[in-house]
Formats: C-alpha cells, sequence, structure tokens
C-alpha cells in the first residue's frame, strides 16, 4: 500500500529541513508526482531549484534516492550542504579513498542515509550496478539529464548506459532534471533513459530581472569600458570565444584601471580556484572568461554579463546570462554579434570530427543564434520558444521592446549595396563591402582599386553599425547569399535582380539606437597619403593666399582645389 503525503506534511519538510516557507515554480507538483511514484521531466531554468524536486520527496519515501549527477564539485557541494541541513547525504566518486567507500557502505547498509550522489561513469560500473540492485532505492534523479543527449550541449556517452539502471528499479519514480532543453533534446533524454509516459514540468524559463541588448560587434572594448563607466564596481562577466581574447581583453581592462583577470580552461585548477574566489568575495569586479566559467558558479550578485562573441548556440548564451542577477535584482546582458564569429563557430563544427547529422544540429543550432540575433522582435520570446515557451505578449524588457526597429522603404539603400557588390565582382565580403560602400582610404581598397567604382563611398552617411544590420537583413531576406566556402564573400541572389532591375521594393528595419550610434560615430579613417596630400593643399592655399595679398592676384586663377 502506497503512502500518501498530504500538502501540509510536504510543505512542513520544506520548512523543516530547507527553512522556506513556500515553493517555486513547479516544486509542489513536481514533488507530488514523484510522492506518487511518477515519472517525470523536468526543465527549470539554472538556479529555479530542481535539487528540492527530488531532495524533498527522498526525505518522505522509505529508502535512499540515488542521484546522478556530472561533476564532482557539485556533488560535494550538494551533499556539504544537505548534511548542514540535517540530512543525511553522501557521494560516491573517483577521489573517494577506500576507507570512505567502506564508511558510505556501512551507513547504507544501517540505513542512515537519505541521499546518495553518483557520477554518471560510476553509476554504470557493474560493480555498482550488482551493489545497487539490493539497496532500498527510493527514488532515481538524473540531474544535468541534457548530457543525454547529443543534440545537448554537453553530451556524455556514459549518459546513455544510465537506462540499464533505471531498468533494475521498473517501480519506483524516475526524475530527469535539466536547465537546457529544446524540444528535440527533451524527447532524446525520455527516449534514451526509457522514462514510463513521464511528465513535461516545464517551467518558464522567463528570467524577469534580465535586460537582454544585442548589438553589432564594432569598438567592443571602447563600448566595454563605457559599459562600466556606467557601472561602477559592479561585478561582471565577459564572455570571450578564444583563451587569448579573454586575456587581451582583461589585460585591456587593467590598462583602463578596473580589477579584471582572466579565466579559461588551460589554467591551473589552483589559478582558476583562487579567481574565482576573488570573484566571489568582490576582490575581482570582471572575470574576462571562456565558457569553462561558470560551471557551478554560485555567486548571486553578478549584475551584468558580456558576450564578447557570439554565443554557439541559444542553450550555451541562455545559460551565460543567466549567471547574472541570481538575487533577482535587475541586470543587464549585452550580447556583440559579428559575421567574423559565426564564420569561426561554423569552421568548428564543420572542421569537428563528429557525425553529419550531429553537425546539421549543431549549424542549425547556430543559425537560431545569428538569427536571434537580428531579431526584429522581442527577444525574450524568440529564447522562451526555443525553449519551447510560447506566448504573445512581448516581455518589455529586451532592447526590441524598449527601442522597436521601425520599418521604412529600404530600397534606395538595398540597391546602392547590390550595386557595390556587383561592381566588385563579388569578391568581398560584409566588412569589406560596407568600407567600399562608406568610402574607407583602406590600404586594401586603394591597392585593389575599389576606390574607383562607381558606388564607392555611395553609403558614407550610413554608419558601419547601420550597414550590418541592413546587410545582415538583405542576407535574412534572401537577397544577398554569403559564401562560407569562399571568404565568407557576398553574392546577389536571383531575388536581387527583381530589385535591381525589376522595380521590386524592400523595406528594411532601422533602429532609433544605431542612429544615434552613428552619430557618436566617426567618418571613415584617412589614409596616410590623404592626410600628406591635405597637408599639400594647406600649404599651397597659404602660399596662394600670400600670393594674393603680396601681388593681388585672384586666388583661384593661380590654384584651385583641383590643381
Ligand atoms: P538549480 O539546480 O535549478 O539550478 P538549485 O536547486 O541549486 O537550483 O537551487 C538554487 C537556489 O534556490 C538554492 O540556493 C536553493 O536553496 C534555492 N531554493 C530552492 N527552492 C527554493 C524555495 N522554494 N524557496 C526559496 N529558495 C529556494
Ligand atoms: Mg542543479
Ligand atoms: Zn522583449
Amino acid at each position: 500500500m502506497d503512502q500518501i503525503f498530504t500538502k501540509e506534511q510536504v510543505l512542513d519538510t520544506l520548512k523543516q529541513y530547507f527553512g522556506y516557507d513556500q515553493f517555486r515554480l513547479q516544486q509542489e507538483a513536481i514533488i507530488q508526482h514523484a510522492l506518487n511514484k511518477k515519472d517525470s521531466l523536468v526543465i527549470m531554468p539554472t538556479g529555479g531549484g530542481k535539487s528540492i524536486c527530488y531532495q524533498l520527496p527522498s526525505l518522505l519515501l522509505d529508502g535512499f534516492a540515488l542521484v546522478i549527477s556530472p561533476l564532482i564539485a557539485l556533488m560535494k557541494d550538494q551533499v556539504e550542504s544537505l548534511k548542514a541541513n540535517g540530512i543525511p547525504a553522501a557521494s560516491f566518486n573517483s577521489t573517494l579513498r577506500g576507507t570512505e567507500e567502506q564508511e558510505i557502505f556501512h551507513d547504507l547498509n544501517n540505513g542512515n542515509i537519505k541521499l546518495l550522489y553518483v557520477s554518471p561513469e560510476r553509476a554504470v560500473s557493474e560493480r555498482f550496478l550488482n551493489f545497487i540492485q539490493r539497496q532500498p532505492v527510493s527514488l532515481l534523479a538524473i540531474d544535468e539529464a541534457h548530457c543525454v543527449s547529443a543534440w545537448g550541449n554537453d553530451f556524455r556517452p556514459e549518459y546513455i548506459q544510465l537506462n540499464k539502471l533505471i531498468n533494475l528499479f521498473p517501480n519506483i519514480p524516475h526524475m530527469a532534471l535539466t536547465a537546457t532543453a529544446d524540444k528535440a533534446t527533451q524527447k532524446d533524454i525520455a527516449d534514451q533513459l526509457d522514462l514510463k509516459s513521464p511528465e513535461l514540468f516545464l517551467s518558464s524559463f522567463e528570467r524577469t530581472n534580465l535586460n537582454s541588448r544585442v548589438v553589432p560587434g564594432q569598438n567592443r572594448i571602447q563600448r566595454i569600458l563605457r559599459y562600466l563607466e556606467d557601472r561602477p564596481g559592479q561585478p561582471g562577466i565577459v564572455y570571450c570565444l578564444s583563451r587569448k581574447s579573454t586575456e587581451q581583453v582583461a589585460e585591456k581592462l587593467q590598462n583602463a584601471g578596473y580589477k579584471a583577470a582572466y579565466y579559461h580552461a588551460q589554467m591551473s585548477g589552483e589559478q582558476r580556484h583562487r579567481i574565482q574566489e576573488n570573484f566571489q568575495k568582490d576582490e575581482l569586479q570582471v572575470i574576462c572568461a571562456t565558457i569553462a566559467f561558470g560551471m557551478g558558479i554560485d555567486k548571486s550578485n553578478i549584475r551584468w554579463v558580456i558576450h564578447y562573441n557570439l554565443p554557439k548556440n541559444l542553450e550555451s548564451y541562455y545559460q551565460e546570462i543567466g549567471r547574472a542577477g541570481r538575487d533577482g535584482l535587475p541586470s543587464d546582458t549585452l550580447l556583440f554579434y559579428s559575421f567574423a564569429d559565426y564564420k569561426i563557430l561554423r569552421e568548428f563544427i564543420v572542421d569537428s570530427e563528429a557525425k553529419d547529422d550531429f553537425k546539421q544540429v549543431q549549424l542549425a543550432k547556430l543559425n537560431r543564434m545569428m538569427e536571434y540575433c537580428q531579431a526584429t522582435s522581442c527577444r525574450t520570446n524568440l529564447v522562451l520558444s526555443y525553449f519551447g515557451e510560447h506566448r504573445e505578449e512581448s516581455c518589455g524588457r529586451c532592447d526590441i521592446c524598449t527601442h522597436p526597429p521601425k520599418g521604412f522603404d529600404g530600397t534606395v539603400i538595398v540597391q546602392k549595396a547590390l550595386s557595390a557588390c556587383k561592381r566588385l565582382k563579388e569578391q568581398v565580403n560584409m566588412n569589406l563591402l560596407i568600407d567600399v560602400l562608406r568610402g574607407s582610404h583602406r590600404s586594401e581598397i586603394i591597392e585593389q582599386g575599389y576606390d574607383k567604382i562607381k558606388t564607392y563611398g555611395a553609403g558614407s552617411n550610413i554608419s558601419r553599425n547601420e550597414w550590418v544590420f541592413f546587410i545582415t537583413q538583405m542576407i535574412n531576406q534572401g537577397l544577398f547569399e554569403v559564401d562560407y566556402t569562399d571568404g565568407s564573400k557576398l553574392k546577389a541572389t536571383l531575388l536581387a535582380q527583381e530589385v535591381l532591375f525589376n522595380g521590386k521594393t524592400v523595406t528594411l528595419s532601422q533602429w532609433e539606437e544605431f542612429k544615434k550610434a552613428s552619430q557618436e560615430e566617426r567618418k571613415p579613417q584617412k589614409s596616410k597619403t590623404q592626410l600628406f596630400e591635405e597637408g599639400l593643399f594647406d600649404a599651397l592655399r597659404k602660399l596662394r593666399k600670400q600670393l594674393a595679398e603680396e601681388q593681388g592676384v585672384p586666388p583661384y586663377v593661380i590654384f584651385s582645389d583641383n590643381t
């Protein structure tokens, strides 16, 4: 006969052991579901409170809960904090000594343990399976369950074998938990783990205290410096794609007087630990890090997160910005995106050893990331729908909601870009095309004679950022194609012909923010030759004036500016 637990009993347990007065999100329903011995798939954002979903039932059920968790550090943390709350818990992992292991066996035999944490490698070993099958396991929880799926981010092959463990205990509740699972991953988790018609508990992913902003990756360092000026003393993270850039960005921030450090996987465990601690204690304000930073960090007052480079997909992005504002206070996130980053990430995927269908998924995810950057409707909704949450009303906080892009007739702009591209024989990438349109004096342009084409400088009244925004929209609208196999060169499509020759019009979005930014932006830099020539003209002008004064000769007769 199954025990029935009342609402009061469950709430009392929450108060008694965890000290909280109420449940968050769907915790209560998830716990009741487990107490009713049913399977569930729990998707809740990081920091949402997944652990209690399996910890609390373990206290009410007979026997002990078995928890699979991939990170030793996280396991240790959890076991420590459970013990501190008076809950007997232990973890089995590769760092245990023989005697410690014996102690755990002993405690288990005496019924002195309520939660046993095990790494997935350990959990699927013959030895462990033999041992555990005779034990009174009350509940099986698979934390970070996205590791089961190759569609996920950090796929772990041994996770696939966890169904062995699950099938050893067909009659207890199984709970798979994760913070990051899109639709495909959700299905895969349930399939791979042989869950029995699991109930999906999808808590809202919306972090209402986070504001998101996305801008093209121009002048990133200056922008970050301005950003920091506006946020004196506020702790934050700058995520970079490469180790090298974490070091470079950290150095620039240090030079500007900020307490900044870098953090990446190539550093010793000790170094990393020290930096993490100094950040925790607010002795460091900024960490410039690769994605290695974050797994398991629990700093609640991170006020901002900047992505120096494009993240590889929306899961990573959401997980990383999710580290801001754990304390619930308003926090800002800023993402710099660029086609150069897109290209690098794309190459990572294409050149990897992975199977083709895996690559396809990763590429599709990367494309979604880029689409997010170029969104012209609520960004929050875009992410939420990526995780399977669909809704009508917009968030009111993201940059698109606060500064909605305005549609306008962009036909002339589009024609300029297309025609410049064609005149350049479709041999330029976006950057170079913009330089030509803006009349840049970069040596490459002069050497190639690009300054001689008819549309050179035809778009100098439009800022670089705006051009990026417009050309990106043109790519999205199918007017340009990017040839990634050949230096990301832009090719005008058949649709482009319609705009150039058949009177087709194009609507573009404009962003007030860009307008503002472009007013701050300087005109293209002058080349040395040009400066020299201007100097020469100045000298000549002076001479002319002098001559005019001395000899009464009208200046235009002798020297004109066209000389
Ligand atoms: P997740 O695993 O989903 O990232 P955790 O289980 O680590 O989140 O919980 C994050 C924090 O939220 C922890 O400090 C936890 O004690 C706290 N927490 C969980 N449930 C509640 C609750 N009902 N009320 C208040 N705090 C809670
Ligand atoms: Mg967790
Ligand atoms: Zn929005």
